[in-house]
């Protein structure tokens, strides 16, 4: 079967991390790797750096299936894709997979859509192919909880590769070395896409597909890759012994790096770069309303351990729905104290699928359909203490004050050059564009 697959573009509403980072579509690359080991002939389109319609890739490639992946914010987009797609030919088998479709697979309810895969979507996607599957099959089957696939085919986005990049890290390969959370965290999505399972491969075999990655940067997109310090150790122990010389991004947990500064130090020794840090807070009571199972002595431990030793910290925060100024000011001066250059600031977002949604969504001020602006960036539920506009004007203050200053300048361009520091800067600006004409739409 001749099969395009489609990453989409976000809608234009999205306040955009695209303008800070574009990774490889991992996940398309998996399906790729296994349809054509099965003899399927794949092609990718990264529509994120693809200025044509899909009506004329599909016209260009004429597949008989076309598979569509996102987040909850590309339901109407992937929703366009796939009426587009027929109306070019309405016998093309439209098919969406993705962690939005896995646990909130009602959402792309369509006419146009065939197929919504909920669980084990590479093996649904060949059964579609091979024409040897049903639907309940597919929606229904318990998700499975080994991965043994091919490696994903990079070769498929060879063309985009210099395009991709996480902030600093250019060029930059993505690596998924397990999967879900061993945690509970109250807002957490992640855990939900595998029914709050954790399951780790095995460190020999990301082993073998490190060596099979040219790229220098990598980004293991893990949930939570600082979790077991045998493991890691182990991972050291092999990329010293087969000589691997790479440098990583990673997501880590603020009490692991608090009490295993020991790995922390062999990664970084071993090329750990930079690590994704779920902060959440500088409250207590507001990380044990999450169940974050931390607290900020903790965070702020994390956060030196990480300075000692040289590695970027991006810490990532939630804001409270029930924030009022005077707490906008107290993260703003913690982070200035812990001296974090860079944060991702989050609204308080009940992602549907989570516990929290169905607590939230008689307080919500975005509906549900209005999937675009569901990117952890809009304020979907009504703040409690102050107006939309206030919130979104504390936001973007809190941005400014604790990311834009002479001295972070400085060292962002000492640390990584005056044309990265610029680039992201430019990025920057944009989303900051985005944020402002929500302060002034109120
Ligand atoms: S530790 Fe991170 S990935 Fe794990 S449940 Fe908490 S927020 Fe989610």
């Amino acid at each position: 079967m001749r099969i395009l697959l489609i990453r989409p573009k976000p809608h234009k509403e999205t306040i955009g991390l695209q303008n800070v980072m574009i990774c490889e579509p991992l996940e398309l690359e998996y399906v790729s790797a296994y349809l054509s080991k099965h003899g399927h002939d794949v092609t990718i389109v990264d529509k994120i750096l693809e200025r044509k319609s899909v009506a004329h890739f599909v016209k260009k490639y004429k597949p008989d299936m076309v598979g569509l992946t996102g987040y909850i914010s590309h339901v109407n987009v992937i929703k366009k894709y796939a009426e587009e797609i027929k109306k070019v030919n309405k016998d093309i088998i439209v098919c969406v997979g993705g962690v939005h479709a896995e646990v909130c697979p009602e959402d792309f309810s369509h006419e146009c859509i065939d197929y919504v895969l909920k669980a084990n979507a590479l093996d649904a996607f060949l059964g579609i192919a091979d024409n040897r599957i049903d639907m309940t099959n597919i929606l229904e089957k318990e998700k499975s909880q080994t991965f043994c696939y091919p490696f994903p085919d990079r070769e498929k986005v060879k063309k985009y590769r210099k395009k991709y990049y996480y902030m600093f890290h250019r060029n930059c390969t993505l690596i998924k070395t397990s999967f879900g959370c061993p945690y509970n965290c109250s807002f957490c999505f992640c855990r939900e896409i595998t029914d709050n399972k954790y399951f780790a491969r095995s460190v020999e075999d990301i082993i073998n597909e490190l060596k099979t990655i040219k790229e220098e940067e990598v980004y293991i997109v893990d949930d939570n890759f600082l979790f077991n310090a045998n493991r890691l150790n182990h991972f050291c122990d092999m990329l010293e012994k087969e000589n691997i010389k790479k440098r990583y991004l990673v997501y880590g947990r603020a009490d692991f790096i608090a009490e295993n500064e020991e790995v922390v130090k062999r990664l970084k020794d071993n090329g750990l770069r930079a690590v994704i840090v779920g902060l959440e807070s500088c409250d207590d009571k507001m990380l044990e309303g999450y169940n974050k199972k931390s607290n900020s002595k903790i965070n702020e431990k994390a956060v030196a351990i990480l300075k000692k030793h040289n590695i970027e910290c991006y810490g990532t925060f939630i804001l409270g729905i029930d924030w009022d100024r005077e707490d906008f000011k107290k993260l703003k001066e913690w982070i200035k104290k812990l001296g974090i250059t860079f944060v991702n600031l989050q609204p308080f977002t009940p992602l549907p699928g989570t516990d929290m949604y169905d607590l939230y969504k008689d307080k919500l001020i975005v509906k549900r359909e209005e999937y675009e602006k569901w990117d952890m960036a809009h304020l979907v539920v009504r703040p409690t203490k102050i107006s939309v506009r206030k919130y979104y004007l504390y936001t973007i203050l809190l941005y400014y004050s604790t990311m834009v200053n002479p001295k972070k300048s400085i060292y962002m361009i000492k640390k990584y050059g005056l044309m990265d520091t610029l680039k992201l800067s430019i990025g920057a600006f944009k989303v900051n564009m985005q944020y402002l004409k929500k302060f002034l739409k109120g």
